[in-house]
């Protein structure tokens, strides 16, 4: 068996474990996807889909958030169901007090040239032409449906709950299912990587953060990008729907929450009045305790293999690449290297 044909388990069929899955499946592995619910069921169904390349020049990700966009640009070209829309972002707080690389300074006449729909466009905002928005669902099923073309194996329903060994190496996972073998096992699965990780005594803390995903019908067409500030974060579906990602907080309802949203949308965009809420989620975002993504293998001696960050839809495309290039050539690539796991267990 030549390594291109390992066998590789992806645990969790979220953005991350299916863009693994597309990469390794094209590089000829032997991939199996093990969801124990459906796919994209869990933070990638809530995602608001907003990849953007405005990130701060101190972020621990800056590396994989630089080339983020290129790679969904170049997955488009390869999977051509992939659909995203690149129409930029408008971003605005109270009090901008820098631009980030790629973004540029908009008036306040020219927002309202942008978006004609913002009622008090504001002085200034930080306007990103190159970002785009995707139904992190939709493309989730995409890849998948790509990566089974490729002769890929995706298992829902079924719960992976701890490894086998074999003279103290791990050679496959215990599931709902059963056992089943492989050279190398991809956690992929979120907020839930600490658990399984604990079962082999290593130490990935990764916290589960929540945040509310709503979609309204809209019947008319309100903002032309995505619309970001301090009361509302706002971008039309595919469909027309309008989605608006929120924050959650503990001391209120998720429909009083809802509400508000909505009644901040109305006060502030035209052609709102007759929005209606068509669906509310609470998404538990995987966010590595310290904000810094962790990718690689958990362990020297052990072929169990990690990969969670936090915004993961933007960098998925990336991490699909990078994960593949690093089990096909067995080295590291060097952008994955303050992203090593062994950081939580030296
Ligand atoms: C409201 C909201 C808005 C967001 N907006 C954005 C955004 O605009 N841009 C962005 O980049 N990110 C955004 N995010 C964050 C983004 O959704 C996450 O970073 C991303 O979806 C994480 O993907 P994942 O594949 O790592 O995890 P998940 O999507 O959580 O997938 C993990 C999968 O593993 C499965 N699983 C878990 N345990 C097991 C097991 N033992 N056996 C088998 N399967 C298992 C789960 O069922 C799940 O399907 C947002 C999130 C929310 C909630």
């Amino acid at each position: 068996m030549t390594d291109l044909n390992k066998r590789v388990i992806i645990v969790g069929a979220g953005i991350i474990g299916s863009s693994i899955a597309y990469h390794l499946s094209q590089e000829h592995f032997q991939v199996t996807v093990i969801e124990k619910n459906q796919p994209a069921s869990a933070a990638t169904g809530s995602a608001f889909g907003w990849l953007t390349a405005a990130v701060e020049e101190t972020a621990n990700d800056l590396p994989l958030r630089k080339i983020a966009l290129t790679d969904w640009h170049r997955l488009e070209q390869e999977i051509p169901d992939l659909t995203i829309r690149w129409n930029g972002s408008i971003q605005y707080t109270r009090d901008i007090k820098h631009y980030r690389a790629g973004e540029s300074a908009l008036q306040q006449h020219e927002i309202r040239e942008l978006e004609p729909s913002l009622h008090s466009p504001p002085h200034y905002a930080r306007f990103m032409p190159v970002d785009g928005s995707i139904d992190a669902k939709e493309a989730t099923l995409t890849l998948l449906e790509a990566a089974c073309r490729q002769g890929a194996t995706l298992l829902s329903h079924t719960l992976v709950s701890g490894f086998i060994f074999e003279n103290n190496k791990i050679v496959g996972v215990k599931s709902s299912h059963g056992t089943l073998e492989a050279d190398y096992i991809v956690l992929a699965c979120g907020i839930d990587i600490p658990t399984l990780a604990n079962t082999i005594n290593q130490k990935v803390p990764v916290l589960s953060s929540p945040s509310i995903l709503l979609r309204f019908n809209s019947p008319q067409h309100v903002v032309n990008r995505i619309i970001s500030c301090d009361d509302f974060e706002v971008r039309h579906a595919r469909n027309g729907d309008l989605l608006a990602a929120e924050d959650y907080l503990t001391d209120k309802s998720l429909v009083d929450i809802a509400t508000e949203a909505k009644k901040l949308i109305q006060q502030n965009l035209a052609h709102t009045q007759t929005i209606s809420l068509q669906h509310q989620s609470i998404g538990y975002r995987p966010i590595p305790e310290d904000q810094c993504p962790i990718i690689g293998f958990i362990e020297s001696t052990q072929p169990v293999y990690v990969a969670v960050m936090h915004p993961a839809v933007t960098c998925a495309a990336s991490i699909g690449r990078l994960v593949c290039e690093h089990l096909k050539t067995g080295i590291q690539p060097q952008i994955l290297n303050k992203y090593h796991p062994n950081r939580f267990n030296a």
